[in-house]
């Protein structure tokens, strides 16, 4: 029998691959970690951890919650807080924020000392099937071999390379909640989440922003709710460019000067580029251990394994997977189960909730009303709506558009919440997709996604009693239809 340096040998310390990998040492299988983090295109650099902890969900959720709060002085003010005319202080956030994300690299580094395995600070290719090398700082060549081998090594922002000064001006995802000096004037680059994310945290944290859409905001998502998402945006004064793109970006007296295609040229001094994520595997020596790649570097798996039976990829570099952290983690883990307990769960990846943190935020799980209809049948489908505002935004008059007055905004408010319950008539009315808009749509949609996976129906989420006065209350009282032609908007009051 051939002996191995190691039991499982994982390659990329984000989400999945730290995951993977102290479940796999907890199972007793003897494991070596590699994560390397190479700088960004503007020389970023972070620790351990991969993409989620270090420049994805946490920085940017805490950076949302830091826009959340300039968006409740208003109502605090509303409520009698007397405040003065507050600033803010962009280097206090970010120094705030990357201090907390230095604390989860030092937990992460002892979580794998905890868990004895094997952390090394290396980038790793490979060799062979088996075996995987890495050059040491003076230049030896190391090697080690492997029984089983994941790869985890993550994701990283496409820059369009046909835009002059794009690469060379542009920050990404990876520059943002590390940047030294505030933004200022912003163009965002792309429609989807990290677009509308970004864009939505820094509004709300006073800069001036604008989002360059090529095509639809959030591809992927229901419309409906979007398309509510971009219009909440727009109400508190993000500003939407549908159509013209860049196609120059020019830097003169610490400015960003960008052509469109339309021929308008506009001067920012911030431009980032959120057009999507290719894998980062170009640089692993695939070929050596005979894996397939495919398009945007991204490998081809079923049930995490390759087409080499003992190498295997988690998280966001598999093709047609969902990019999010609790996938990789949860996926990671599993496969450890099944590689060194005999375990034999698969990962489930249908029906996974997921949420835009978007400065209302949009939660959902399962199909979007658009899917449901093209997988089950128009006839088959009945949708359930409501459209509200929450008790305390409306109360308060929440809007940010500072020059009008607050006791205008009794008839002006936009209603900032949307319900949504996409049902398959056929089976009882099932609830397929669950989508909500509004404050904490994170929180409530992880609550009602347990009873979508366990397939409760309408009449099941009508024997709930609502907590009141919620949001999630909604939930419960659904009984608007599309199908009826029906005003689905809240006209006030309870119940
Ligand atoms: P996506 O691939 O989801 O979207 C890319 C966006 O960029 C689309 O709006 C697309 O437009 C646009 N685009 C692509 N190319 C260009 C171009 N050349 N010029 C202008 N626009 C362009 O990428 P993201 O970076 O937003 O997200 C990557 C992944 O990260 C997502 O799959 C998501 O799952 C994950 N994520 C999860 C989060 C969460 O859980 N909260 C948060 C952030 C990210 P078009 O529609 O026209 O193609």
């Amino acid at each position: 029998m051939t002996s191995y340096d190691y039991d499982y040998v994982v390659i990329g310390g984000g989400s999945g691959g730290m995951a993977s990998s102290k479940e796999a040492a907890r199972l007793g299988a003897r494991v070596a970690l590699f994560d390397f983090v190479k700088p960004s295109t503007q020389g970023t650099k972070w620790g351990l951890g991969g993409t989620c902890v270090n420049v994805g969900c946490v920085p940017k959720k805490l950076m949302h919650y830091a826009g959340l709060l300039g968006a409740g002085l208003h109502d605090a003010r509303h409520f009698g807080w007397r405040l003065g005319e507050p600033t803010h202080d962009w280097t206090a956030l970010r120094t705030a924020v990357q201090n907390h994300v230095k604390s989860l690299n030092f937990g992460y580094r002892n979580g794998l000392r905890s868990a004895k395995v094997n952390y090394l600070n290396q980038l790793a290719r490979f060799a062979d099937p088996h075996t995987v090398e890495y050059t040491e700082k003076d230049g030896s060549v190391k090697r080690l071999t492997a029984a089983h081998i994941c790869i985890s090594v993550g994701g990283r922002p496409i820059i369009p390379t046909d835009v002059p000064g794009a690469v060379e001006h542009a920050i990404t995802s990876d520059d943002i909640f590390a940047l030294k000096n505030a933004p200022g004037r912003t163009l965002v680059v792309g429609a989807s989440y990290i677009a509308l994310e970004c864009a939505g945290f820094l509004n709300e944290l006073g800069y001036d922003v604008t989002v360059a859409v090529r095509s639809i905001v959030l591809r992927g998502f229901d419309r409906q709710c979007s398309e509510k998402v971009a219009s909440l945006m727009a109400d508190i004064g993000v500003k939407f460019k549908y159509g013209p793109l860049p196609t120059k970006i020019e830097k003169a007296d610490g400015q960003l000067h960008v052509t469109f295609s339309d021929g308008t040229v506009d001067t920012y001094q911030t431009v980032l580029y959120a057009t999507g994520r290719y894998a980062d595997t170009g640089g692993l020596a695939l070929e050596n251990a005979g894996v397939v790649v495919g398009k945007n570097g991204k490998i081809p798996v079923i049930n995490e394994v390759t087409n080499v039976p003992h190498i295997y990829a988690v998280g966001d570099i598999v093709e047609g997977g969902l990019e999010l952290t609790p996938v990789a983690i949860r996926a990671g883990e599993l496969l450890a189960r099944r590689l060194f307990a005999g375990a034999t769960e698969q990962m489930d990846y249908v029906n996974v909730p997921t949420a835009v943190f978007t400065p209302f935020e949009y939660g959902c799980v399962g199909y979007t009303e658009e899917a449901a209809i093209a997988k089950y049948g128009e006839e088959n489908i009945e949708t359930y709506l409501f459209e509200f505002a929450s008790l305390e935004l409306g109360a308060a008059h929440r809007s940010k558009v500072p020059a009008r007055r607050a006791d205008e905004f009794d008839d002006a408010l936009p209603l900032p919440c949307l319900s949504k319950l996409v049902c398959l008539k056929p089976e009882g009315e099932r609830v397929v997709g669950f989508h909500y808009v509004g404050p904490n749509a994170g929180e409530v949609t992880q609550g009602f996604a347990l009873a979508v996976i366990l397939g409760a129906t309408k009449k099941d989420f009508n024997k709930v009693i609502g907590i009141h006065p919620t949001d999630a209350e909604s939930f419960t009282a659904l009984d608007i239809t599309r199908a009826s032609g029906q005003p689905f908007a809240a006209s006030g009051g309870c119940g």
